[in-house]
């Protein structure tokens, strides 16, 4: 059975390059019945709050990436790290080394001079151990001298590192700490995960970390090294593109579904399908659509297929995440009344809404009461003669079944009598009905608000 994770280190914030390799490590195990698992490379004491850790969670959570069991913590693992160390010296893998940082350095020094490869060669590698000092030592493991080590990637193809390039990496400090290299293999070898996704930042590491997998004996898990994410401009990603983390995003509405697919098309295409489902991601997800390039963040298209699945969802679905969003923006909570305005009018708010906020906007004329102020544009729109139809509307809108048909019929009348368009009487119903020029259709706020509320509006503002 396929079991991915991701590891993310926690730094405050939800990188949106950690969220993607958390998707395809999701849409990879969901769609292949395993498993997803979630560790906190929580290693680094300074860095690693509660709040860092929660920041992952919550982001996790907004992109509906379910993991199995609990999150892992790594630095609650260090005396099974210590265990693994201990086991590759004991079978001579490993060797205790006493160079000092002294030492090492001027090694450095005098490879510099004479022109050597300045990878530091412990002189302790092969040192009797009758012969070492009562000292400080490190753990280093050992690594072959020759030959070649290959990483079968299954993005970046088959990547050759010459072992005389790979160090003797320190696996346990002299303070009996685990270093991540060491942490990274023994969590993953324990959780059982058989397949690493990450950036290809870490391509280089692979091989370092395979000397420990070796060592021990133990299988080594399929690797799948993506490309970084870039910004517009081709270099790597930051905060002067605009934002970076996970929950800027949520902050700024984005539907989490539309969020997905837009992260799943970072790096990853099937043909030139760029709007799909969670369904089809797990059905069409694969290495062989990984690009090797790094992929570029494009802020338009995210919106675009927003859209889309701001107008594709589930009306209910759509109101549940919408309640959500302003949970999570601390904003007031709907009202009973204001909810079921929602439900009856979220067929005409999700079209051309990319984001939560914009779906808002588009509500106000639902979210707002009597009287209602219109804004400085709309009030414009409200002069004597456009009062005065108005005025004329009421009675017969009084006496209408409530369909579209009737009240497209009876407006288009009305237009006509006064020798004007019918889009000449949008202005001022708008204006009545939501006290914006922006708004979803007038027949459509009508249908929403109905009868008894539409005609209150209407001479509200016709008085
Ligand atoms: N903790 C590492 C990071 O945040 C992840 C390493 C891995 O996925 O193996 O970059």
């Amino acid at each position: 059975p396929v079991v991915t994770r991701i590891a993310p280190s926690p730094t405050g914030y939800m990188h949106i390059g950690t969220a993607r390799t958390a998707l395809f490590s999701w849409l990879y195990a969901r769609a292949r019945g395993g498993r997803f698992l979630l560790r906190i490379e929580d290693t680094d004491r300074e860095r690693s709050t509660p709040e860092a850790t929660d920041a992952i969670l919550k982001g996790m959570d907004w992109l509906g990436l379910d993991y199995d069991g609990e999150a892992i913590s790594q630095f609650a693992r260090a005396d099974r790290h210590r265990e693994v160390a201990e086991e590759m010296l004991e079978k001579g893998d490993a060797y205790k080394c006493f160079s000092t940082q002294d030492e090492i350095q001027a090694f450095r020094d005098a490879a510099k001079a004479e022109g050597k490869s300045t990878l530091f060669r412990s002189p302790w590698r092969d040192a009797d151990p009758s012969t070492h000092p009562d000292a400080p030592y490190v753990i280093r493991v050992k690594a072959p001298l020759d030959g070649e080590t290959v990483i079968d990637d299954q993005v970046q193809g088959k990547v050759t590192i010459k072992n005389n390039q790979l160090d003797d990496m320190i696996v346990l400090r002299s303070d009996g700490t685990p270093t991540y290299m060491l942490a990274v293999v023994v969590d993953d070898h324990d959780m059982g995960v058989t397949h690493v996704i990450r950036g290809d930042d870490h391509l280089n590491n692979a091989a370092r970390q395979m000397l420990v997998y070796n060592a021990m004996g133990w299988p080594l898990p399929v690797y799948a090294h993506i490309p970084l994410i870039f910004g517009p401009d081709g270099k790597k990603l930051s905060k002067r593109h605009g934002a970076t983390g996970v929950e800027e995003y949520q902050m700024m509405g984005y539907p989490a579904a539309g969020m997905r697919n837009y992260l799943a098309r970072l790096g990853w295409s099937h043909g030139d399908d760029e709007f799909f489902t969670d369904a089809q991601a797990m059905e069409w997800f694969d290495f062989d659509g990984c690009g090797k390039s790094p992929s570029r963040f494009d802020f338009k298209k995210l919106e675009n297929l927003c859209g889309q699945h701001i107008a594709a969802m589930d009306d209910a679905a759509l109101l549940q995440e919408l309640e959500a969003f302003l949970a999570a923006t601390d904003a007031k909570p709907l009202t009973d009344a204001q909810r079921d305005g929602m439900a009856r009018g979220m067929y005409c708010l999700k079209e051309r809404a990319k984001t939560f906020p914009e779906l808002i906007e588009k509500a106000h004329f639902i979210l707002t009461d009597r009287p209602i102020t219109p804004d400085e544009k709309s009030a414009k729109n409200l002069d004597t003669v456009s009062r005065g139809i108005l005025n004329e509307l009421t009675p017969q809108l009084q006496n209408a079944s409530w369909d579209r048909d009737a009240l497209e019929g009876i407006v288009a009348q009305t237009a006509e009598a006064h020798d004007t368009k019918l889009g000449k009487l949008a202005g001022p119903l708008r204006a009545a009905l939501a006290g914006r020029s922006v708004t979803p259709s007038v027949f459509d706020m009508m249908l929403v608000l109905g009868k008894d509320e539409t005609i209150s509006r209407l001479q509200d503002a016709a008085a």
